[in-house]
């Protein structure tokens, strides 16, 4: 008989765990959120099961699987199958998830040769201290009883390429083969809010990501220059929230006007402080709509010495001009350990369409490398700073979007 599809998805998680005073607080974030992605597919039921959670939906177990992997504070995933906590029973479906993990693994190659034996160990785990035997009995009993011979199967109790899992307990007992990894970090939305910096670019929807991974609930702002830059480029940074839906379902986003900021800026300041000037009107508009949405801090997507205007001097001339902890989760990365991230998050082909980002508009010829304050602060003087950041305010379209 075909085994069926698996009846529910074991996930564990790691941090959470130690958060003792909280730890209340953390799981109910948790199955909140895991609800939530589980939800898009089949109504489903997750509970705490003793140090896991159980994530039991009303059918399409598989999908629901590959989309509950991503959540944040998941260490990792197995569908799984269960049965009731008796020695007989458990032995039945462990041979059943084994041969049917095996069958998919072995099948015998096409040119008619056989595969070499896999190599296998079977792993019981038991919270149910009053079942006949212990976790190593178990073992051992399951083996005894269900591996086929060594023309199939070899044990090997380290780095074994199946290893069948099962988890006793008193109101029933589960079995699964796979072990499907998270991304680890705390659940969306337990350590509080931010309002991240989206620009087109591979950087800072990846600094978004890993701000949403340790527990950050985010918002983004995204300033615009038409007609000096199209609608494609606005639909590219639309796609991008929606992208990184996967992690956090719904999300705002904030687009502001900014081609009077530049425009006046062009005019009026020395070219070389362009830049310097955009990204210090960035976080000035930044921190107003992040106090607006109660967000504690601003994020960037910037890397310490990547581009002209992220040495240690243009950041601190930068960062001044922000009312708020500016968090840059890729101040340290290489642009390729940027790239793999984008890649891992689904960010990565959108990231490079090439749609022009604002501050290409009026980009001078040679910008500042050591921008000094003092200087930004005199360019700025002329420009009516306040009147600009309102009116851009005034303007800022406020989009929710859904995945
Ligand atoms: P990215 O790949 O995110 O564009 P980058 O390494 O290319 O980053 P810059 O273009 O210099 O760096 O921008 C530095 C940071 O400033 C970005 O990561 C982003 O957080 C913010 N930023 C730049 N342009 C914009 C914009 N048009 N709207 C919102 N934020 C922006
Ligand atoms: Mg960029």
């Amino acid at each position: 008989m075909s085994l069926p599809p698996p009846d529910l998805i074991l996930a564990r998680f790691g941090e959470i765990a130690l958060k003792k005073g909280n730890r209340g607080f953390f799981e109910k974030a948790l199955r909140h959120n895991l609800r939530q992605a589980a939800d898009e597919i089949s109504p489903t039921r997750v509970t705490t099961l003793g140090g896991r959670v159980a994530i039991i939906p009303a059918g399409r177990v598989e999908e629901v699987a590959e989309r509950v992997k991503d959540v944040f504070g998941l260490v990792s995933t197995s569908p799984a199958w269960s049965c009731a906590s008796r020695p007989e029973d458990i032995v039945e479906l462990a041979r059943r998830v084994l041969d049917d993990a095996l069958e998919t693994r072995c099948s015998v190659f096409a040119d008619g040769a056989v595969p070499a034996p896999v190599t296998v160990r079977i792993s019981t785990s038991r919270s149910d201290k009053s079942f006949p035997m212990n976790s190593v009995e178990m073992d051992i009993h399951v083996a005894e009883h269900i591996l086929p011979g060594p023309e199939r199967v070899k044990v090997q109790l380290r780095g074994a390429e199946l290893e069948v899992g099962i988890d006793i307990r008193s109101e029933a007992s589960y079995v699964f083969v796979e072990r499907i990894p998270g991304p680890g970090g705390l659940p969306v939305g337990t350590l509080g809010h931010a309002v991240s910096l989206l620009s087109g670019g591979i950087d800072s929807p990846v600094a978004s990501w890993l701000a949403m991974k340790r527990g950050l609930e985010v918002s983004y702002v995204s300033f615009h220059s038409p007609p000096y830059i199209g609608d494609a480029s606005r639909k590219k940074i639309a796609d991008l929230v929606r992208i990184l839906g996967r992690y956090q379902p719904t999300s705002r986003l904030h687009v502001v006007p900014f081609t009077r900021i530049q425009e006046t800026i062009r005019e009026r300041a020395p070219a070389a402080y362009r830049t310097v000037l955009y990204r210090r009107f960035m976080q000035r508009i930044a921190t107003s709509i992040a106090r607006r949405e109660r967000a504690g801090a601003l994020i960037t997507g910037e890397s310490l010495g990547q581009v002209a205007s992220q040495t240690l001097e243009n950041m601190t001339c930068i960062e001044e001009a922000a009312g708020l902890p500016v968090l840059r989760p890729l101040l340290t990365f290489d642009k390729t350990e940027a790239i793999a991230l984008a890649r891992r998050i689904g960010t990565f082909d959108t990231s490079i369409l090439p749609e022009p980002d604002c501050c290409t508009v009026f980009m001078p010829p040679r910008p500042v490398i050591r921008g000094r304050l003092e200087l930004c602060l005199r360019a700025e003087a002329d420009l009516g700073v306040e009147e600009l950041e309102a009116a851009a305010l005034d303007e800022t379209e406020r989009l929710t979007i859904e995945r």
